[in-house]
């Protein structure tokens, strides 16, 4: 048994989970919050009870001495030495770094020379690595890639149609994220319909805070709804998701505000947030949507729509699908924003079986016995595939 770190440093939190591999369970799990912040929260899982513990936490160095000290304080390990590998999640691997890779001086190097394509959470991406780095020098260190999954697609899935200079001199083009999700779900799905990835078509809907849309056939993406960055895509939380990008210019002189605050607008005040005014968490808008708010229903609408829109787009584009699937924080627990999506798929004969439906948060075949296409609900489990990918290349 090998016990490995999976890591998500964030630019104010750093989330763990520790694993013992190859079985896969979980033997503690927990978040660092509020980290350079006045009353940082560290909590932890022990023995299935969550413990909260609020200090001032200066910095990420800082965060990783606690929490390895707190590893052994509440006897999770009794040395350093037992955690064999961490692995670190990272937002962004651009076109230099394509798979899950040992992160030594160079790859952290590489990571720093991409710093423009994900400014807003490769800089925290990296701090975690390098302070994980620092209080574990004699660890391997592996990061695994939202963006890796996607290196599958097509030049006509990944290109944009502007001048192609843009992508040969400045790397302009679609990258997607949310990749471990999507191949997790997906391999798992297949799992569960009796085949190997190689055999099926299928499109994950990862429905969470951030929110993307995958096409997975054979195995392996051909297309996803996030771009360039996250904001490409279907309407989330906060991101608008697609625009036409005139807009950028227009409220850019209407607001006398510059680009970058426009995109910050786009980025941190729309989807959910901005269409309803009411809030990004999808609980508070679908309760307002309930008791009869008309903006809190539209954000309900628009999203469900697009989501309609791409999953009905590739299932042309692949040729037909075996099967789609709902994952993270919505797709796994809100069952009317499920059949709103696929009772606008009715034409395509996927049919939603309104009490196989009703559930949250399990692995869940919901579509009726004559639908056309299945519909399932699969947790995702990023951590384990982080984890998985760290077992791997600290012991090859
Ligand atoms: P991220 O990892 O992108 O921050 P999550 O996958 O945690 O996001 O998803 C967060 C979203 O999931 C929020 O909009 C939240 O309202 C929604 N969500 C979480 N639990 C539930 C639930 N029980 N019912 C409905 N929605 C939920």
């Amino acid at each position: 048994m090998a016990k490995i770190m999976a890591v998500n440093a964030g630019s104010s939190s750093l989330k763990f989970q520790l694993l013992d591999m190859p079985a896969e369970k979980v033997i503690t799990t927990g978040v660092i919050e509020r980290i350079g912040m006045k009353d940082s929260i560290f909590s932890i899982k022990v023995n299935g009870e969550k413990i909260n513990e609020t200090s001032d936490i200066e910095h990420h160095g800082e965060a990783v001495t606690i929490l390895l000290k707190k590893l052994i304080d509440f006897n999770i390990i009794q040395s350093f030495e037992e955690i064999e590998g961490v692995g670190h999640r990272i937002v962004h691997g651009g076109d230099v770094i394509t798979d899950s890779c040992i992160l030594d001086d160079k790859a952290v190097e590489l990571l720093e020379s991409i710093i423009d394509l994900g400014p807003l959470h490769l800089p925290a991406n990296i701090t975690g690595v390098k302070a994980f780095k620092e209080v574990l020098p004699n660890v391997l260190h592996i990061g695994v890639f939202d963006t890796a999954f996607h290196v599958s697609m097509p030049e006509e899935a990944f290109l944009y149609a502007v001048p192609y200079e843009w992508y040969e001199r400045y790397s302009v083009r679609k990258y997607g994220f949310h990749g471990t999700s999507h191949k997790y779900v997906s391999h798992r799905t297949a799992e569960i319909l009796g085949k190997k990835p190689e055999e099926v078509n299928i499109i994950v809907a990862h429905l969470g805070n951030g929110a993307s849309l995958c096409a997975v056939k054979a195995g392996k993406s051909v297309d996803t709804t996030m771009g360039f960055t996250p904001l490409e895509g279907v309407p989330m939380g906060t991101r608008s998701g697609n625009i036409d990008p005139a807009i950028i210019e227009y409220m850019g002189i209407k607001k006398q505000k510059s680009v970058k605050e426009i995109t910050n607008t786009l980025n941190k005040f729309s989807g959910y947030l901005g269409v309803s005014g009411i809030s990004s968490d999808s609980r508070d808008v679908n309760d307002a949507a309930a008791k009869g708010n008309h903006r809190a229903d539209l954000a309900i609408q628009i999203q469900a729509k697009r989501i309609a829109d791409y999953i009905a787009s590739y299932y042309v584009y692949m040729g037909g699908a075996d099967a789609i699937v709902f994952t993270a924080g919505i797709g796994e627990n809100a069952p009317s924003t499920r059949e709103n999506i696929i009772n606008r798929l009715a034409v395509l004969g996927v049919k939603i079986d309104r009490e196989r439906n009703n559930c949250r948060g399990i692995e869940r075949l919901i579509s009726t016995d004559d639908s056309t296409i299945k519909v399932f609900v699969v947790p995702t489990n990023e951590e384990v595939m982080i984890a998985r990918d760290t077992l791997r290349l600290t012991h090859q």
